[in-house]
């Protein structure tokens, strides 16, 4: 009698390599910590220094686009308030936002873009100022004739939000985090650090922001796979004595966000060339301890700019004074921060497997901190879906 052929079967816990700790490394060691799956998750930093920590923290809804981009943002909006009560460090606020428009052909164009989604799936709405003052305790200058509201706008802390969840990943038993520890190389998902010692993964997801792309050049990206880095930059101010509950944005904010974007050449003259020559719109937010983040530009040409030109930041400061009425504390600092972006119309970021087991997920552009949560899922599906080697 002959015995059937032994099967092996492979019980221990699939090994994951997460290389990079900001917001999209952090939200996937997250996710998958809650499975049988052993992490470790490598940042070349003692703490995450890249966009992560150089954002609004803007949870934006309002500007995006429809289909997968909206899809992604409102689940991953959910997913932000869910963990809110078990990592209450991000400090989630449903703030919501108020868009301000100054102009009769703002406020059409804001009517004629909310009326394409019958669904209002944004939850959008062109309020006066009135109901501003009254809702919002922000009282506005008479030369803002409405504000587009959105209450699905929210904020998390921008410094601290990714910090919060390496503090609670720190306590789980199955997630290793390895700071201060850059990986060199990962070929046949041989995760090599600088320090000299390696380890193989079953699979390695490289979430390294605008840095470590030494890591994926072996393999290279498909043509079609087009990535592009933007530096922005970003100004706060003293704590003011006043608080601003909602996220401001002015009209220049239509220019850049696409729902907004396919109406404006019918409504809009040309941007002012002081915020054109920035790429600028404003957007304004306070942190619980009273001080206003100000910003942003986009440079598109410039990935490694460092330089915060004074001008730009005397504008969003000034203007945000203007529309508000209010003495705005002077600034306290100033930071660029850099961010990859798809270009890709309809996919809002890039997770593309570069080699067996070897995902590289980044290019969630400005949208980076909104959209982390359901990329993160999207990235566990991946994982779980890969057959065993
Ligand atoms: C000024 C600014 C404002 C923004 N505002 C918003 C906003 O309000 N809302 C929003 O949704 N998005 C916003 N974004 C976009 C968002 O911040 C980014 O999309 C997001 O943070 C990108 O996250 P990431 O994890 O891919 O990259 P990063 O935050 O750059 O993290 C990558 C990490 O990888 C580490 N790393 C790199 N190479 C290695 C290596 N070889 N070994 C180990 N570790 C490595 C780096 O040290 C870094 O910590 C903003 C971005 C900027 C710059």
């Amino acid at each position: 009698m002959s015995l059937p052929a032994q099967i092996e079967i492979d019980l221990r816990p699939p090994k994951i390599a997460i290389i990079g700790s900001g917001i999209i490394g952090a939200t996937i060691a997250h996710r998958l910590s809650k499975s049988d799956m052993e992490i470790t998750l490598f940042e070349k930093d003692a703490r995450p220094n890249g966009a992560s920590v150089r954002n609004f923290g803007l949870i934006w809804i309002s500007g995006r686009r429809g289909g997968e981009e909206l899809r992604l943002a409102l689940e991953s909006r959910k997913i932000w308030s869910e963990v809110s009560s078990e990592i209450p460090g991000i400090s989630f606020s449903e703030n919501g936002s108020l868009t301000l428009l100054t102009s009769e052909a703002e406020i059409d164009l804001a009517n004629e873009a909310i009326n394409s989604d019958p669904s209002n799936s944004r939850r959008l709405a062109v309020i006066t100022p009135n109901e501003v003052e009254s809702k919002y305790k922000v009282t506005l200058v008479s030369s803002v004739k409405a504000a587009i509201e959105c209450e699905l706008d929210a904020v998390v802390d921008p410094n601290h939000a990714v910090i919060a969840i390496l503090e609670d990943l720190s306590k789980t038993p199955n997630v290793t985090v390895r700071s201060s520890t850059q990986v060199a190389s990962i070929a046949e998902r041989i995760v090599k650090t600088v320090h000299g010692d390696h380890e193989e993964f079953d699979v390695v997801i490289v979430a390294t922001g605008t840095a470590g792309i030494e890591l994926i050049s072996p393999y290279g990206l498909p043509e079609n796979i087009g990535i592009s880095t933007t530096s922005l930059a970003m100004a706060s101010t003293h704590a003011a004595t006043f608080s601003l509950a909602p996220t401001i944005a002015d009209s220049d904010s239509l220019r850049y966000y696409p729902f907004f974007q396919p109406f404006v050449s019918k409504h809009l003259s040309d941007q002012d060339p002081l915020p054109l020559r920035h790429g600028a719109q404003l957007l304004a937010r306070q942190l619980t301890d009273g001080t206003i983040i100000l910003g942003d530009s986009h440079y598109y040409d410039q990935p490694t700019r460092f330089k915060v030109d004074i001008e730009i930041v005397d504008h969003f400061r000034a203007k945000l004074g203007s529309l508000l009425n209010a003495d705005i504390p002077s600034l306290e600092s100033v930071w660029t921060g850099s961010y990859t972006r798809t270009l890709d119309p309809i996919r809002p970021y890039v997770a593309h497997p570069v080699a067996d087991g070897i995902l590289y997920v980044t290019a969630a552009g400005g949208m980076g901190m909104t959209l982390s949560w359901a990329i993160a899922d999207e990235v566990k599906s991946w994982i779980q879906a890969r057959p065993r080697q």
